[in-house]
């Protein structure tokens, strides 16, 4: 099967009696960023670690640039795949130094100039002789890419980069990792149950599910036409409501709105992403305003309508409409995703 960088293709991994992964497939071009995005627990850090080498598959089969690594009777072990991986914590070595921890694992011929470029790129040149403790978190994160980008790898690797960095720092720390990345041009696969880190640092996002890769695309096109309710909910919040299609257009209780995807069966669900429902004041409007979540930039409502029907609505904060209020709704003629 002809892939990018890396082909996995029908892998599974059981441990006792956990299908940590079920027959996982996904493909990565050379040079994209994709997230592995998916719940606790779904299988992410495990075909992390099956295409690393550091875990054999029972299933199925992982090629890196075209060549096969594991499965069918092959098996290449982790050395010599040339992917670096970032753990979670990091796991540098609290007695080396910062450039004997960079430079592990790099032939002795070339490692000083190695080690020297590695922590260049990330910033860290002058650090080299200092030990992890003596480091911040955000700069041992930067020890550990270096350390994974010295051997040159053709694919880097990155489980959950950001979970032990202040969340206040988090944004910013994002963007300087992904420039480093971005900079020398190497394929990269980072896993994530956080769906804003995925959708702001991602070209692609892959999304898992109970062992599986359930879809793959765009942070725009998963948000905007997720393959079903389950991906939906999973990368942001909707309302979810019947419709009847008439060829590319829809009829919900909110109006027509033109479809990004047909469906086989007349009768859907349809999403309506939160953003695209207004609500004007209205002393006479048939809805009401029953919970109202402030969150700084903006806010969440949580509206009746006169059927019962609920709906969730999020407003810039400078549109403030108290609580309890009667307003009209009025939804924005935007593409909307149908599901059967
Ligand atoms: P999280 O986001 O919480 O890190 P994850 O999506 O990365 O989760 P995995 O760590 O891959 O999920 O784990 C998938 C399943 O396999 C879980 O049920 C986990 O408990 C189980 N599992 C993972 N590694 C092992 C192991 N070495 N031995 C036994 N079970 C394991």
């Amino acid at each position: 099967m002809a892939c990018g960088t890396i082909c996995v293709h029908g892998v599974s991994k059981r441990f006792g009696s956990v299908q940590a992964v079920d027959g996982a497939d996904l493909c990565v071009e050379r040079g994209e960023l994709v997230a592995l995005l998916g719940p606790s627990g779904c299988g992410k850090t495990t075909l992390l670690r099956l295409i690393a080498g550091f875990e054999h598959l029972d299933a199925g089969e992982v090629r890196l640039e075209e060549i096969p690594f594991a499965g069918h009777g092959v098996w290449v072990p982790p050395e010599r795949r040339r992917v670096g991986m970032v753990f979670q914590d990091y796991a540098l070595f609290p007695h080396l130094t910062v450039r004997e921890n960079v430079g592990f694992g790099v032939p002795r011929r070339e490692r000083a100039s190695r080690v020297t470029e590695a922590l260049g790129l990330v910033g860290l040149d002058g650090l080299g002789a200092r030990y992890p403790h003596e480091l911040s978190g955000g700069q041992q994160q930067r020890v550990a890419l270096a350390r994974a980008l010295a051997p040159k790898p053709t694919l880097v690797l990155l489980d959950e980069p950001w979970s032990n960095i202040d969340p206040l720092l988090r944004s910013a720390m994002r963007d300087d990792l992904a420039a480093i990345l971005r900079g020398i041009g190497v394929t990269v696969v980072l896993v994530t149950h956080d769906r804003e880190e995925a959708f702001s640092i991602a070209d692609r996002i892959a999304v898992m599910c109970a062992g599986r890769v359930v879809q793959e695309g765009s942070p725009e096109q998963l948000y905007l036409a997720p393959g079903d309710r389950w991906v939906a909910e999973f990368v942001g919040a909707g309302n979810f409501l019947p419709g009847r299609l008439d060829g590319d257009l829809v009829d919900t209780l909110l109006g027509r709105f033109p479809v990004t995807n047909r469906n086989g069966a007349d009768d859907v669900e349809v999403l309506i992403r939160p953003e695209l429902i207004e609500l004007r004041p209205d002393p006479g409007g048939r809805a009401e305003v029953v919970a109202r979540e402030f969150r700084g930039h903006d806010v969440f409502y949580r509206v009746r309508l006169g059927d019962g029907t609920t709906l969730v609505s999020q407003r810039p904060s400078n549109e403030v409409v108290p609580l309890g209020s009667r307003v009209t709704v009025r939804p924005h003629p935007s593409r909307v995703a149908v599901f059967s």
